[in-house]
């Protein structure tokens, strides 16, 4: 998956540039409970969901289960 094309029709792309301005990283506190003392960063890395943030309408594309599956989307409420 290079890009996800966001519901607002701007194209998210996934790959490429690194770092990604558009990629936040997510790890549940459980599992950053199991890192302790002096750890790799690239550990965490790896341990850390992929997330992108569309530039436009602020809608987040969370990579739950790796970029082998379809990403979840979240959109920010309205103020209505
Ligand atoms: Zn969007």
């Amino acid at each position: 998956m290079a890009a996800i094309r966001c519901r607002c029709g701007w194209k998210i792309t996934v790959s490429g540039e690194i770092p990604n301005p558009l990629e936040w990283k997510i790890i549940s506190d459980v599992q950053f409970d199991g890192f302790a003392g002096v750890v790799d960063a690239e550990e965490i890395y790896l341990a850390a969901r992929s997330q992108f943030k569309c530039p436009v309408c602020g809608r987040l594309w969370v990579f739950w289960d790796g970029f082998d599956q379809d990403p979840s989307c979240y959109a920010p409420e309205g103020d209505d």
